[in-house]
């Protein structure tokens, strides 16, 4: 844990956000905060209400206490947020997401929304041009892909879950302390930790990544399989550590990289169950994909599952039949640039219609 505070950057990608290691994450966060912002506003996950670590967040006056038991925030939330801060006496000049990434995302979109005109759906893109907002901070209280890092704010639409893709939603400074994971339920840190896996085991795969992205992916899976092939049911400080450091390779590593088949598999199932978490819909989509990722990906999965003694996860658990499979496909099939990243420029040649058929055939027979 020392050496982690003390760590230097062991990221070769250029991030945007100011990684600041902690041992006193939710101290140094408010105390940094308070230093450099003169009102800033909250917004924390209500789970951590209890969890006495983060007593001093909750006793801050402006704040939005945000129920994240969903898989990711919906634009409704973030124009909720929106309109109670613009009803507010004043403006805040920074906006604190503390909670694992769908507080985070929820901190991103409200702080560009706040100082752009539409509903937060009609941002939902790439490339789009925007105003900047508030200045972004994060305690991440769970480790995963990297939302501390990254200039992705990941929403569900009323027509589709796509992220506020724009430079001015990676936060400005994320504060990084390990044991703010302590009170997270083994269930919640087991599968973030696989989606972080996943993500950079994709990219050691793609095609059409950077090589600096590459690079980070490899450590961030050597880190992702070294927590994962131990029993998590007790929480461990130096895998905690570990675990903090690999989600950071996350964010960096997709900023120059991208992810592949299971991701792309995998936004068909969100798409069809809203209860579904991103990272149980990735592994589904993983465990079906064995003559894919033959090379280590597969077997991974399946040892880590048995490690952490947890039955392989099915889409039936979350209400996916065959009647969802026309419409997945079609979701899928348009995820073109992550067929792209995984088969290459000759990507058609492999993936058709028949082909991703089968393979939600065979994920909702599992
Ligand atoms: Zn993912």
């Amino acid at each position: 844990m020392k050496d982690f505070v003390n760590a230097a950057p062991w990221w070769r990608t250029d991030i945007f956000t100011e990684i600041v290691t902690s041992g006193d994450g939710v101290g140094d966060f408010l105390k940094l905060l308070h230093e450099r912002a003169s009102s800033p506003f909250f917004i924390v996950d209500g789970i951590l209400e209890p969890q006495t670590p983060f007593r001093g967040i909750f006793e801050q006056n402006d704040k939005f206490v945000f129920d994240a038991s969903e898989s990711e925030p919906r634009t409704g939330d973030v124009d909720r947020v929106v309109s109670l801060i613009k009803s507010m006496s004043y403006a805040p000049d920074a906006i604190a997401g503390v909670g694992g990434g769908a507080a985070m995302d929820l901190a991103k979109a409200v702080s560009i929304c706040l100082s752009n005109p539409l509903p937060s759906e009609k941002y939902q893109g790439y490339g789009l041009d925007m105003a900047r907002g508030a200045d972004i901070w994060v305690l991440p209280t769970l480790s995963g892909t990297g939302a501390e890092v990254t200039p992705i704010a990941v929403l569900r639409g009323p027509e589709r879950k796509l992220g506020i893709n724009n430079k001015f939603v990676a936060p400005v400074v994320a504060v990084i302390d390990p044991a703010l994971s302590a009170g997270a339920k083994k269930f919640n840190r087991f599968f973030s930790m696989m989606d972080c896996f996943f993500h950079h085991y994709e990219i050691t795969k793609s095609k059409t990544s950077a090589e600096y992205a590459v690079l980070d992916a490899h450590d961030g899976a050597r880190m992702a399989r070294e927590v994962l092939s131990c029993d998590m049911a007790e929480f461990d400080i130096d895998r905690a550590a570990k675990s903090a450091a690999a989600s950071v390779l996350g964010g960096s590593s997709s900023i120059g990289g991208r992810v592949g088949v299971s991701h792309a598999i995998s936004y068909g199932l969100s798409n069809s169950s809203p209860r579904l978490p991103h990272s149980v819909a990735v592994t589904i989509s993983m465990l079906a994909c064995r003559d894919i990722y033959s090379d280590g990906g597969w077997d991974d999965t399946v040892k880590f599952l048995e490690i952490n003694g947890m039955s392989r996860p099915t889409a039936r658990e979350y209400g996916i039949n065959g009647s969802h499979v026309e419409r997945m496909t079609k979701t899928a099939m348009g995820m073109e640039k992550l067929w792209l990243s995984h088969f290459g420029e000759n990507w058609r040649d492999t993936v058709d219609e028949s082909f991703v058929t089968d393979i939600y055939k065979r994920i909702i027979s599992a």
